[in-house]
Formats: C-alpha cells, sequence, structure tokens
C-alpha cells in the first residue's frame, strides 16, 4: 500500500486517514477557547504588549457585508444593502479601534494588514476609505508592510483596484472557486472567465504582487476532469499564488449549505482525487506546494521563505512577516496578543452593541500554557515547513523532543510506516506524499482533541 506520488496514494489510505480534524489556524483550535475570557482579559493583555514598542503588529480587519450569499460559504458575512447598517458598523468599528490603540499606547509600528470578509469592497472607496483614515490615526505601517485585501471579481471595480493601489495595498486574493458553469450554478456563484481575467490583468497593470487565486475543491459536480479544465485555465493565467482549499459541508452549522444536495458532491475517493490533480498540475506547472494546500511560484516570497524555513501561519493564511502579535477589528475577529487568543462577538447586533457599551466586544479566549506554546510552535512547524527541526524546539523551549514526545512519537508508527514522515537526528520531516496528510500529523501533538473536559467534543471538519 505505498504511495510515491499524492496521484497514486490507494483509496484504502484515504479511507483511513479521512476522519474529522482541525485546520490549525491556531493552536489550541478556537473550538476549545473558554467564555470566560472577555474584555478585562484583552484590556491587561493589551498594556502588558504595549511596552514593546519595537515590535511590528499584524492587523485584520473583518468587513462582513455581502450583496448575496455564496450556498458553499462558511465566512461570518451579513447579506445587506442597507448603507445605514454599513455605516453604523464602520462606527463601532472606529470606536473598537480608538480604544485599543489607546491600550496600546506608543506601540504602533505594523507590518501587515489584512481585509478580510464578507466582501470588503462591498463597502466602496468611501467605507474603506474610512477604516483607513481610522488605522492611520493610531497607527503607522512600516516601508515594507504587506497590505492584503480579499476581492470578489463579481463586486470589484478597476477604479476600486486603482484606490487600493493608491492606498499603499500591495496584495490581492481573488475569489475564483471553479470556472465550471454548472458548478458555479450548484453553489449560487456565477462569475466568468473573462471577469477573473479582466481584473487579474489590472491588478498585475497596477503592480500588485503575490496576487493569490482561491479555488475551492469538493464542490457539487466536480469532476477530475471539469476540475481539470478550471486548473488549466488557472494555469493558463498564472497567478503568484493559489489556495485550494477543502470544502466544509456542514449544513447543520451553516444552513446556507442546505442548499447544496449531498448527492450532487463528489465521494471522498472523488474528492481527494480533485485535490490530488491540483496537486498534481500545479507542480508540473512551476508552482511549489506551500504548507498543506497553497501553492506559489518558486520566486514567490512564500515559496523563498518556506525554501529557508521562515514560513508563518495565522488567520490571516500563510505570510513571510512574522509580527508576533495580531490585533482584530470587527465582528467575530480573532486577535493574539500576549501569548492569549482573544475573539470577537460573532454576530453583528451583538458585535455592535458590546462595542456601545465598552468599546471592546471579546467572548471568548484563551490564554496559553507553557505546554500549549510548545505544541503550537511543533504544530506549526509541520503545518508550515514540513519539518519540526529538534534543535530549534530546545534552544525556544528547553524542550528534548526524544525525551519529551515519547507517547506522541510512538503514535507517530502508523505515519512513519506509511511513508509520511522520516526521522533524522535532527528532526522530523514530512514526506512530499504525507504533505495531504498533515493535518493527521499534527493532530498527534494536539493535547486538547479528546474534548474539553465538559463533555463537549470540538466539530471538526474531514482532513480529506
Ligand atoms: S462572497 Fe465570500 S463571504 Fe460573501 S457569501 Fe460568498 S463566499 Fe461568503
Amino acid at each position: 500500500m505505498r504511495a510515491t506520488t499524492a496521484t497514486s496514494i490507494p483509496i484504502e489510505l484515504l479511507r483511513k486517514y479521512d476522519r474529522p480534524g482541525p485546520r490549525y489556524t491556531s493552536y489550541p483550535t478556537a473550538p476549545v477557547w473558554s467564555g470566560g475570557v472577555g474584555n478585562d482579559d484583552y484590556r491587561v493583555a493589551l498594556r502588558a504588549a504595549a511596552v514593546h514598542t519595537d515590535k511590528p503588529l499584524a492587523l485584520y480587519c473583518h468587513i462582513p457585508f455581502c450583496r448575496s450569499r455564496c450556498f458553499y460559504c462558511g465566512c461570518n458575512t451579513c447579506i445587506t444593502r442597507s448603507e445605514e447598517s454599513v455605516s453604523s458598523y464602520l462606527d463601532m468599528l472606529e470606536r473598537e479601534i480608538g480604544a485599543v490603540a489607546g491600550l496600546l499606547d506608543r506601540r504602533k509600528q505594523v507590518s501587515q494588514l489584512h481585509f478580510g470578509g464578507g466582501t470588503p469592497t462591498y463597502i466602496g472607496n468611501d467605507g474603506l476609505e474610512r477604516i483607513m483614515t481610522m488605522l492611520d490615526r493610531h497607527f503607522s505601517f512600516t516601508d515594507r508592510a504587506e497590505m492584503s485585501i480579499e476581492l470578489d471579481p463579481r463586486v470589484t471595480t478597476c477604479e476600486q483596484l486603482r484606490y487600493l493601489s493608491e492606498r499603499g495595498f500591495n496584495r490581492v486574493s481573488l475569489g475564483v472557486q471553479d470556472l465550471d458553469p454548472q458548478v458555479q450554478e450548484a453553489i449560487g456563484r456565477v462569475q466568468s472567465e473573462q471577469m477573473v481575467a479582466d481584473m487579474l490583468a489590472e491588478a498585475r497593470a497596477l503592480t500588485f504582487r503575490g496576487i493569490n487565486f482561491d479555488l475551492i475543491y469538493g464542490l457539487p459536480f466536480q469532476t477530475v476532469d471539469s476540475f481539470g479544465a478550471t486548473l488549466e485555465k488557472v494555469i493558463a493565467m498564472r497567478p503568484d499564488r493559489l489556495a485550494v482549499y477543502s470544502f466544509a459541508y456542514l449544513p447543520n452549522v451553516k444552513s446556507n449549505q442546505a442548499k447544496i444536495r449531498p448527492e450532487d458532491l463528489p465521494t471522498t475517493e472523488e474528492k481527494y482525487r480533485l485535490f490530488a490533480t491540483a496537486v498534481e498540475m500545479f507542480t508540473a506547472a512551476g508552482y511549489k506546494q506551500i504548507g498543506m494546500d497553497h501553492f506559489a511560484l518558486p520566486d514567490d516570497e512564500l515559496s523563498l521563505a518556506q525554501d529557508d524555513g521562515r514560513l508563518h501561519r495565522n488567520f490571516m493564511g500563510y505570510t513571510v512577516q512574522a509580527a508576533p502579535e495580531m490585533i482584530g477589528f470587527g465582528m467575530s475577529s480573532i486577535g493574539y496578543v500576549n501569548d492569549a487568543f482573544f475573539q470577537n462577538q460573532s454576530g453583528l447586533d451583538s458585535y455592535k452593541s458590546a462595542i456601545a457599551e465598552d468599546g471592546l466586544a471579546v467572548y471568548r479566549g484563551m490564554h496559553l500554557s507553557q505546554d500549549d506554546l510548545v505544541r503550537q510552535y511543533v504544530i506549526s512547524s509541520l503545518m508550515c515547513n514540513f519539518y519540526l527541526p529538534f534543535n530549534d524546539l530546545r534552544a525556544r523551549f528547553q524542550i528534548d523532543y526524544r525525551t519529551d514526545f515519547t507517547a506522541e512519537h510512538e503514535r507517530l508508527a502508523e505515519f512513519f510506516d506509511d511513508d509520511f514522515l522520516t526521522e533524522s537526528e535532527d528532526g522530523l520531516t514530512i514526506t512530499p506524499v504525507g504533505r495531504t496528510f498533515v493535518r493527521n500529523i499534527a493532530m498527534t501533538f494536539d493535547a486538547y482533541l479528546s474534548g474539553d473536559g465538559n463533555g463537549r467534543k470540538p466539530t471538526f471538519s474531514r482532513t480529506i
């Protein structure tokens, strides 16, 4: 049952490892965070972080509005055409940014900014300018700051792209998903290939770098042939980066997904073949696989950072900017400050009323223990660089892998047997075939997967 390439992995192995598991955009994962962490804890953390005036911050701004809801959507969105709703949200954002900046005092440098959503450009240039003015009032961006935004080609205009470029944004990510008309109909998101190509051409002409396309596999009616045709068109356009996400079908959690019929979805094996086809076609076209499900051209910063083991991952995705602390603004946003996670209220009304009352809107979070920090490093290292360096682990945490992770190492036996992992004196390396199973390997080091002690077990999408 040996496999040498992603496309030759036998179905038995796929079945064996296809189980619910986290995507590890954080460790510990959000479902185990506690409602006992709130605004007062956030204030203490921000004040403690304020002393590190020389360390840049990463900022995330959640702009939740969309014109209509795509059937596959798993994001935290508000469907609205009401200008009043947008305007009152921006009022609350302004209060939150002011409150957080006040607590951060003289810590102002920012090396990474990301606008996510929702559809950030849906609020128009005036709305975007309002937010940028708020941020400029309190923070200063470093010369090489990475400033990125998610774009929906159906909504974003060329005029908006020009505005973003003039305002210092240097990275854009286009939601493409799939170019097949039948798939697009079935997911409630119809956008032509020409629309995507035009937006890419305009972004390139405006010298945006690291232009990314988001694709999704596992959508209704996708077949290896149809998805392969989409991939061919995408490769011909040659964006710098690609993210190929697995569709997490959770209709009981996301009611809009109930519009997708389960019988139209690919089977587990077909779904995996879609992903394997993407791996094969993108790598044959010269892209490097970054982390689990991203690809980048060899001269892109992400590829160069992975080569040097400098790649990082946070809620904004893979990055080369190692801002240790991240501030989230807006509903449902997540921050990481002073070794603790903080998440804002996830509903529009609950976010607005929390900010109106107290200036901050944290409703859950988690202070990381020393054990959490060690495991966070181990999982991040495996997810980003497919490598766990024992020396670095020792230097950072005075942890000896061989004596302190004996139980976990024993549980890795199946991955060694299946040729997904190799071990040397220096560290653990995930093989090219094993990269597909990196979530499974990382789960070995997750101390919370048995539940949170209250009988509640987190719900995760499947790993394959
Ligand atoms: S545009 Fe994006 S955020 Fe908005 S509904 Fe569609 S998938 Fe969700």
